[in-house]
């Protein structure tokens, strides 16, 4: 999500870029300049990698481009297909633009009509992708290309209550939306105004469209919808008038549903300067505001809104009138992801021994749209096993698939690195389980998926996840943990064997440590305080910066404590590994024996070793 935005961003900034510079570019509407020196196409990269060149205007064809150096000299190159140029060329900060068609006006033709940028854009931007990963990002260069921020229009939902469960406490509050839709008579009879706007609050995958599809479907009304995060790719003026348009498809077709899916991505804090479409995003968000005020509450239509990040909402948005009823659609708690798993596993074979009781407890924080993929992952599997039910296996498998990416089981491992992996976990787990407060061990595997190369999985306590509240002993539990698997290569190889194995662990100690420090106030020498407003809401975790409010002593004073806590974690775990070394051992023989070892097993291992949970530190 974080990447995708990113490289999004940056798209929009080169093309922006491109309709702010182009015309301007070479003092003519592109004209080629008469005079022009040539240049080798390897002189031309020479120059670039020392910075001599501040413009490069590429062809539309990008055979050539025409340059101009940083002193103002021009030239003309002919291009080698090279895709790394791009990222040269951005790597140098060098400013780039792609002639447009050298028709007279045509320019600015191509300005006014969308098509043009988009496809420019599509074009630009699969080729940076091309240029950093060499290959691949097509998909997203291809969707990024289509035009965005269509109105969707559903005339008849067939979604009802019914298709969504576990979130009991939403259904009955949009029970009275439902009622609205359905006798707005009986409403304004009585005088009573029907609201305008309701907010879903909740994290990605939780059922937010599914419950205003719902809602249209019980009201039997049509469903308009549409994404915020879409309008952020638009030029500006566009976002307005999509919005317009919105609105008076709506009004047509009313009473209906308007939903907004993803509203923070235009309904942002005005003026608070994240970059990029900001003024787009303004534009929009006046234009929904005033199409809000534009109609009467009692016209039938009722416009939905969804976000993970309520905080960031502009506050004229919940004015009443506006976004005025909030509704809370949290993660499933156990009853409610048993219940979620009920729906989806209609229509789907189950054997007998699946019990989906069992499913539920394994899956803690899982929202509505993982149980919905680890379910349909499940019937994947089994149709490739070629059988005719889904079993407990399949759901296994899949639970594992969903939280961890699949397994690659065909690639090769050298023994000496499927050794190394084994210590590695095998220092997670038993600095885990060694641990006097920490989540059980679920199962320690070595088969590399996804990035990982090896995987210890825990199962966390039903009641942590739920409340969201973790001691601090539990938090540095944790730390050693993620450090356990480091601090076993270190001990096993030696401090100049370890490898960068570990880095995704160090990143995850690095977090931790600092989060407890400057925003749970779990630091003796500064008390609890929380330091640096956080800007990263609360469902997406440490993704923006956060903004400084302290001073360099206190900064410095962070890191101190910061590095303290670090190095204590890393005490423990030497402790805690160094005292248990042959359990060590026999649990990494037992890895790269069998490559994976369950709970069972190591409950076995531990209590034939007889290890004990010592009073560390
Ligand atoms: P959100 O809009 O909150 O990101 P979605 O409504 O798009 O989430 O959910 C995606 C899919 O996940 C749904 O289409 C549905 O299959 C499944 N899902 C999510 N939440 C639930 C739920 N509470 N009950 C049943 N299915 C759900
Ligand atoms: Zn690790």
């Amino acid at each position: 999500m974080n990447k995708r935005w990113r490289n999004i961003g940056l798209g929009a900034l080169l093309v922006l870029a491109i309709v702010v510079i182009a015309p301007a570019f070479f003092g003519g509407a592109g004209n080629p300049q008469p005079e022009a020196r040539s240049l080798r196409y390897s002189d031309f990269v020479e120059r670039v990698q020392e910075d001599q060149i501040s413009r490069v205007l590429l062809s539309p064809d990008r055979g050539t481009a025409q340059i101009v150096e940083t002193d103002g000299r021009r030239a003309e190159v002919n291009l080698a297909p090279d895709k790394d140029l791009l990222k040269l060329l951005t790597d140098h900060n060098v400013d780039i633009a792609v002639q447009p068609s050298r028709q007279p006006g045509a320019w600015q033709q191509a300005a006014s009509s969308l098509i043009f940028p988009l496809l420019l854009l599509g074009g630009l931007f699969f080729l940076f992708r091309r240029a950093q990963s060499g290959g691949g990002g097509g998909n997203q260069a291809m969707n990024f290309g289509k035009s965005k921020a269509r109105v969707q229009m559903e005339p008849s939902t067939q979604t009802t209550f019914g298709d969504v469960a576990g979130v009991e406490g939403a259904k009955l509050e949009l029970t009275e939306v439902v009622d609205f839709l359905k006798n707005p008579d009986r409403f304004t009879a009585v005088g009573a105004t029907i609201p305008k706007g309701v907010l879903l609050v909740g994290p990605p995958g939780t059922g937010k469209t599914l419950l205003a599809k719902a809602v249209a479907g019980e009201a039997s009304v049509p469903f308009f919808s549409i994404s915020g995060s879409e309008f952020v790719e638009m030029f500006v003026g566009v976002g307005a008038s999509r919005v317009r348009d919105l609105f008076e498809q709506a009004k047509k077709n009313a009473p209906c549903i308007i939903f907004i899916d993803e509203i923070d991505a235009v309904g942002r804090q005005r003026g608070a300067g994240m970059g990029g479409g900001n003024d787009e995003r303004e534009q929009t968000l006046n234009q929904l505001l005033t199409e809000m005020d534009g109609f009467e509450g009692n016209t039938g239509i009722i416009i939905v809104a969804a976000t993970n990040r309520p905080d960031v909402l502009d506050s004229a948005l919940m004015r009443p009138g506006r976004f005025d009823r909030q509704v809370t659609v949290d993660r499933p708690d156990y009853a409610g992801r048993l219940q979620i798993l009920g729906v989806h596993a209609r229509g789907k074979t189950l054997s007998k021994d699946v019990d989906l009781d069992k499913v539920a407890r394994r899956t803690p924080g899982y929202t509505g749209a993982d149980l919905a993929n680890l379910l349909n992952e499940a019937a994947i599997l089994a149709a490739r096993r070629d059988l005719s039910e889904v079993s407990n296996d399949e759901i296994s498998d899949a639970i594992e698939r969903v939280m961890a990416g699949p397994e690659k089981k065909d690639s090769v491992m050298s023994d000496r690195r499927k050794r190394l992996v084994a210590y590695h976990e095998a220092g997670h787990a038993l600095v885990g389980a060694l641990m006097p407060d920490y989540d059980p061990v679920q199962k320690i595997s070595i088969i590399p998926r996804g990035n990982a190369g090896g995987l210890t999985f825990f199962t966390p306590s039903e009641e942590r996840m739920e409340s969201g509240l973790y001691s601090r002993t539990y938090l540095q539990n944790q730390m050693a943990v993620a450090l356990g698997g480091r601090v076993a290569e270190e001990i096993v190889y030696g401090e100049d064997e370890v490898t960068t194995g570990a880095s995704n662990d160090l990143q995850q100690v690095a977090s931790t440590a600092r989060q407890m420090i400057t925003r749970f106030g779990m630091s003796d020498k500064l008390g609890p305080v929380a330091l640096g407003r956080s800007q990263g809401g609360m469902f997406l975790g440490r993704d923006i910066a956060a903004e400084r409010d302290f001073s360099e002593d206190t900064a410095a004073t962070i890191d101190e404590e910061v590095s303290d806590l670090v190095a204590l974690a890393y005490r423990r775990a030497t402790k805690v590994l160094v005292d248990n070394r042959a359990v060590l051992e026999e649990l990494a023989d037992m890895l790269v024996d069998q490559e994976t070892v369950d709970a069972e097993e190591f409950q076995e291992l531990l209590i034939r070793s007889d290890v004990r949970i010592a009073e560390y530190v």
